[in-house]
């Protein structure tokens, strides 16, 4: 119990605490019917191959514009949409709208990008996810390999046994697993090494102390790259602000980086011109690279 926590100091029947509570329902009920209301929307941020400098594929981040709030980032409503279980609805609806996107971009000529999407604990032990994403794949075309559910260690570590059983079941498919904000969960390294993934993404916070060198952050970073390399599996940095923070990566043999540096979660409208814009910019680049002495 709190220090000086009295015998007047009922938390939980405070009118500050029940407007709280008043307030979380009200979001429960606007949440509830966000999605028929067309109030979710999908960004878009690119990840690039530090190998090769193009881009490899986008992740989809799910923003709510509520009427009278505004913006809410999915920090502020993902977890109540977990707690109540929306968040099944929810998920469904981000992985259809964002293949649904993917497959608009492929039609496009954009046939090589990869398709990220957060999944939650929630999903992960919800039987029959798999058949979800196959009749998703299906009605949208796009091929399994180009679809890359991001999972945490934790929201893995809430039902081994089923998350396994369902990963196994979708890398067949030949869907693609990264484990996403590595380093920050309690990683069981034994269960790890059996789940079929391709890739880790080093958590931002790892990535905020690279420049400060021997810092634990660097060193942490440093480490999950190493064993990412010798696991086969491609290792993503988050949250990659700085040019110095892309050159240390590079040197350290990371393959991929995400961060505003490269571009912030964008409308899928903007995406297309991005694009070209990256394509110029590092046809520019890697021309000047070629002709250095
Ligand atoms: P995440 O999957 O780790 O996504 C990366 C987050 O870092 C995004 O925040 C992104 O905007 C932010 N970010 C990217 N680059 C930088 C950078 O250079 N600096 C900084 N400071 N931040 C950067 P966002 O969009 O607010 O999403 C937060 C989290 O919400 C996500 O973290 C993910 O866990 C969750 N989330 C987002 N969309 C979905 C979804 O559709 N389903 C589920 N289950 N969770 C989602
Ligand atoms: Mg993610
Ligand atoms: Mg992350
Ligand atoms: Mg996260």
């Amino acid at each position: 119990k709190a220090k000086g926590a009295g015998r007047n100091d009922y938390r939980f029947f405070s009118p500050e605490m029940d407007a709280r509570a008043h307030d979380k329902l009200r979001l429960e009920n606007d949440l509830r019917r966000a999605i028929e209301r067309h109030e979710l929307l999908l960004h878009y941020q690119p990840q690039m191959d530090l190998l090769t400098g193009k881009v490899r594929g986008v992740e989809a981040l799910v923003r709510w514009l509520h009427p009278r709030l505004g913006l809410i980032a999915p920090n502020d409503f993902i977890p109540l949409a977990e707690e109540t279980g929306l968040i099944l609805e929810i998920g469904d609806w981000v992985l259809n709208t964002a293949c649904q996107q993917l497959r608009r971009w492929r039609e496009q000529g954009q046939t090589d990008l990869v398709l990220a999407v957060n999944l939650s604990a929630r999903q992960l032990q919800r039987p029959g996810l798999d058949l979800g994403v196959a009749r998703t794949l299906a009605a949208s075309g796009v091929p399994a390999h180009c679809l890359e559910l991001e999972i945490t260690e934790s929201s893995v570590m809430q039902d081994p046994e089923q998350a396994l059983a369902l990963l196994r079941r979708l890398h067949q498919m030949g869907v693609l697993f990264a484990i996403d904000d590595f380093g920050t969960g309690y990683t069981n390294f034994a269960y790890l090494k059996q789940l079929p993934l391709q890739a880790l993404k080093i958590d931002r916070s790892f990535i905020q102390g690279l420049s400060q060198a021997g810092g634990d952050d660097a060193a942490i970073a440093e480490a999950i790259i190493a064993m990412s390399r010798k696991m086969n599996l491609r290792v993503i940095a988050e949250g990659v602000e700085t040019e110095e923070q892309r050159l240390r990566l590079q040197s350290l043999g990371c393959d991929g980086i995400q961060g505003y540096l490269l571009a912030r979660p964008m409308p899928a409208e903007a995406l297309m011109a991005w694009l070209a814009g990256h394509a110029a910019h590092h046809a520019s680049a890697s021309d000047m690279a070629d002709t250095e002495p």
